[in-house]
């Protein structure tokens, strides 16, 4: 059965519940009782947050078009 993380906003307390994935979008209360809960997108998610991590072009060079592989 797939792991769901879930942050509270009432608390900011995150939690993980296993559930069938049908019930993955279903309501989830934390563990202090609250129901304005959020589902993370996956228990892998990076905590801090803010951080947009763009893939970096490979060899600098413009991609593949620009190594003329394309043309
Ligand atoms: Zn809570």
């Amino acid at each position: 059965m797939p792991r769901y993380e879930y942050r509270c906003r009432a608390c900011g307390d995150t939690f993980e519940l296993s559930r069938p994935m049908a019930e993955s979008s279903a309501p989830a209360s934390c563990p202090a009782g609250h129901e304005d809960t959020v589902k993370l997108l996956s228990a892998v998610a990076v905590t801090g947050g803010g951080s947009s991590s763009a893939p970096a072009p490979q060899g600098g060079g413009g991609g593949c078009c620009g190594g003329g592989c394309c043309a």
